[in-house]
């Protein structure tokens, strides 16, 4: 992509409106912009930064097993009477009436509609185990939407529901889930913790979030400094295996981690001082069973081997995908900008021209966009005619982690830079090297975007 073609509307001053610092740089940056409280525009680099952890989400899901369909955003009043939710939902729920005067609803969720999907659809124990899932647009009429995309009101949301006949089924599609949000999570380049959650009203123990350390979280968070230690890394999963499953349940949950809904502090005093810790967190993913509460509720039964009809145990298995943006930037930035981890970045490479319109150094960038282009990869090409600071500048703040700089100074004697958004190094390399040491960078990051 050539930058001055792009639409990439950066802004010099600092939003006033925004507090946190996710929120500053995803404005500046021209990644959204607010169209009302808690709705945004999703402008290219936002979209294009978004439809990576889509992507990233579907490949994870699918991999464990989970079913890809849609259902859609406005759902009829009727289904959430039948569960009891429509009143007990409350002003977080936006309601519609359409021309008939039919109740309708922007869905905070799917519980209701997928249960219909399912008994109208699935009436035999044969057909299980299943999992659905999808990926949709969100409305919760939040009192206080604010950070931006954190708290929004219309939001991206994956969710995924479980049906299994026996709990023991419905506790391994709890675990898978918890496995598979591992990998996504650490996909992203972000550790999120898996913490016992508060089951609500529907009460139990099977129900964990997980949390993005960082400062700015709206959740107070109590663990055991040795989950942090815990790398999910690459390992062989296979997830119909519930004893290995379960084992990595239980070797990312046994260690004190809580919020502070949860928070017992005398088991938390158990933990040896030295590694206690009280911080804040970003919730960015649930996982619920629910048992049976919604199949008994709506009548989703299937035929057990019996022949008896027996209501379907379920849950669901919630990822914030739109939140995600503002947790990895809260994790990963500094005074100039988003640092984008290599498996999330909105390009792979930046490729700045210190002096546009020079025959040899236009010619090199050229040349380089290619050679970057036919590894897959998708470089940004500042080609704008620009002073070389305001180029920099740009690129710091939309924090692609490569750039490789040219300039004819450099070409003179054969090399271009290469230098990492990380740590701010460069080194001087042949454009041929440069383009292979981004080959090798990228060799395990391959995600497919827009
Ligand atoms: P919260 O406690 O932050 O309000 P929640 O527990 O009500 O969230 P869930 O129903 O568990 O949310 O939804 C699954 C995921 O969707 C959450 O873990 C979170 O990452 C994301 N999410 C929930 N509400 C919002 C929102 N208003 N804006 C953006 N993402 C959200
Ligand atoms: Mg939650």
């Amino acid at each position: 992509m050539r930058l001055s073609r792009y639409f990439l509307p950066v802004l010099k001053e600092t939003p006033s409106e925004a507090q946190i610092v996710s929120h500053r740089y995803m404005l500046r940056a021209g990644m959204i912009k607010q169209s009302s409280a808690g709705i945004y525009s999703w402008l290219p680099l936002g979209f294009k930064v978004l439809r990576k952890l889509e992507n990233i989400v579907h490949e994870e899901q699918v991999r464990a097993g989970h079913v890809p369909m849609l259902m859609p955003t406005l759902q009829s009043a009727d289904l959430w009477r039948e569960s009891g939710r429509y009143d007990d939902y409350g002003e977080e729920m936006l309601r519609i009436t359409d021309r008939h005067g039919r109740d309708m609803l922007y869905g905070p969720t799917n519980e209701e509609m997928i249960t219909d999907v399912f008994r109208s659809n699935v009436s035999s124990y044969k057909d299980l185990p299943l999992t659905l899932y999808h990926i949709q647009w969100k409305f919760r009429d939040e009192v206080r939407p604010r950070f931006g995309v954190m708290r929004g009101r219309e939001f991206l949301m994956k969710d995924g529901y479980t049906f299994d006949l026996t709990k023991d089924d419905a506790l391994h599609a709890y675990n898978r889930h918890l496995v598979s949000y591992l990998r996504t999570y650490e996909r992203m380049g972000l550790q999120a913790i898996p913490m016992r959650a508060d089951g609500g009203p529907i009460g139990g123990d099977y129900t964990h979030e997980f949390l993005v350390l960082a400062e700015t979280g709206e959740s107070e968070v109590f663990y055991d400094s040795a989950v942090t230690d815990l790398k999910f890394g690459d390992r062989d999963i296979d997830f119909d295996d519930k004893a290995q499953c379960q084992g990595i349940l239980e070797e990312f949950t046994s260690k004190y981690a809580r919020t502070d809904e949860t928070h017992d502090e005398a088991l938390f005093n158990a933990v040896p001082e030295e590694r206690r810790r009280t911080a804040r967190g970003i919730e960015v993913g649930q996982i619920f069973y629910f048992g049976t509460k919604y199949s008994e509720a709506m009548g989703a039964t299937v035929q057990g081997p019996d022949g008896k009809p027996v209501p379907v145990e379920m849950g669901s298995h919630g990822i914030g995908v739109s939140r995600l943006l503002g947790a990895i930037i809260e994790a990963s930035h500094d005074d100039k900008g988003i640092i984008w981890p290599e498996g999330v970045t909105p390009f792979h490479v930046g490729i700045v021209n210190l002096k546009q319109g020079d025959e040899e150094a236009d010619a090199a960038c050229e040349a380089i966009e290619k050679s970057i282009e036919a590894l897959g990869l998708e470089p940004l090409y500042d080609d704008r005619k620009e002073r070389a600071g305001g180029k920099f500048a740009t690129m710091d703040l939309i924090g692609l982690p490569w750039r490789i700089t040219v300039g004819p100074r450099g070409l003179k004697n054969g090399v271009v830079e290469l230098t990492s958004r990380r740590t701010g190094e460069s080194e001087e390399l042949s454009p041929e090297a440069a383009v292979q040491k981004i080959a090798e960078i990228y060799a395990n990051h391959r995600v497919s975007g827009l």
